[in-house]
């Protein structure tokens, strides 16, 4: 199914985002967890596209997996970095040929350990290049891909005006984009006033919010790294800091994400797409706090 069909469906969308693993070791115990995840009926689930090499095909395998053992709907993140023409319109193919509909589009970072990856040998410079060219191409069946993009509430660190990013956001949704999920934040006041931002800016896609929730000091770090632009409120760095234990963080990063959570579905959020890093246990909880299963399945 089309997100976009998804969206037009339901009030509001749940969803949850995996890695590849890189090690074999870890593949079968993921995929149990997505399986076990399927009682949670998220609206869907998607899969990130790694920087380069074997995690790339890992991508694939992953999302085909989905699609084929589980009643999940499958959305594959695609990055145009370090990739030709040819490279990108052969994975197209195969995510047609295996029944994959909808691609999340991004420009992706190059990756660390090429730094200096001259960009100049890539076919596309931005995302919006990218969902131009998902664009022309025939998804399963012969009907288009369904394309999502990524949007940054508290802005993306290369951009220097903001104004300008919204032009920039404005122009992918133009290319065929049918909905933006934000990266992670942690003060809601930044989506809202992005959202409206986007409003002004003409942008009328569904716009779903990015939530993480912290689950350990060293995740916070990698978050941070992660969402270089997006701000932790210094009452979330106080709170962690009265922590003892990494479980102790845990239930405050849940506490905060649901809280969070509340606040945007009485803000009429349209989507909330959780970065699961891979351990559902937050997730988990924060689902049954906010006691959202099946509600996600009410008529707009
Ligand atoms: P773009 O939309 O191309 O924007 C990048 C920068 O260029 C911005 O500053 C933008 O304002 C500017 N820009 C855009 N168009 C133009 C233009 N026409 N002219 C001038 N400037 C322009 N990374 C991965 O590697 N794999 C993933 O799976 C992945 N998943 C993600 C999922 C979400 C929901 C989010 C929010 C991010 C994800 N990322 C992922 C990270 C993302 O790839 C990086 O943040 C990247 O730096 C920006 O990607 P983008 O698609 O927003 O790029």
């Amino acid at each position: 199914m089309h997100i976009r069909d998804i969206f037009a469906a339901h009030k509001t969308t749940f969803s949850f985002e995996f890695f590849p693993p890189k090690k074999d070791e870890a593949w079968d115990d993921l995929f149990a967890e997505i399986v076990c995840l399927q009682g949670l009926e998220p609206s869907f689930v998607s899969v990130t596209y790694g920087a380069g090499g074997s995690t790339r095909e890992r991508t694939h395998d992953l999302v085909v997996r989905i699609q084929k053992e589980t009643k999940l709907t499958a959305v594959s993140h695609l990055t145009c970095v370090c990739h030709n023409r040819e490279e990108l319109a052969a994975i197209l193919e195969r995510y047609a040929a295996s029944g994959i509909e909808n691609i999340l589009a991004l420009r992706g970072d190059p990756p660390r350990d090429k730094p200096n990856h001259d960009r100049s040998t890539d076919a596309f410079r931005y995302a919006g290049e990218l969902v131009r060219f998902i664009r022309e191409y025939a998804g399963p069946g012969g009907r288009p891909f369904g394309i999502g993009v990524a949007g940054f509430p508290e802005g993306h660190p290369d951009t220097p005006n903001r104004l300008k990013e919204l032009d920039n956001l404005k122009a992918k949704v133009d290319s065929g984009a049918e909905y933006v999920c934000t990266q992670l934040f942690f003060d809601n006041h930044h989506f809202y006033d992005f959202r409206d931002r986007c409003d002004l800016a003409g942008i009328k896609v569904p716009i779903m919010a990015g939530i993480m929730p912290v689950t350990s000091k060293k995740n916070l770090i990698h978050m941070a790294e992660l969402s270089a632009g997006s701000n932790i409120p210094a009452a979330l760095l106080r709170a962690i800091e009265r922590c003892e234990t990494d479980d102790d963080v845990a239930r405050v990063g849940a506490h905060w994400a649901t809280n969070q959570c509340f606040d945007l579905l009485n803000n009429h959020v349209r989507g909330i797409h959780f970065y699961t890093l891979n351990r559902s246990d937050a997730t988990r909880e924060i689902y049954a706090n906010l006691g959202v299963k099946n509600s996600s399945r009410l008529r707009p």
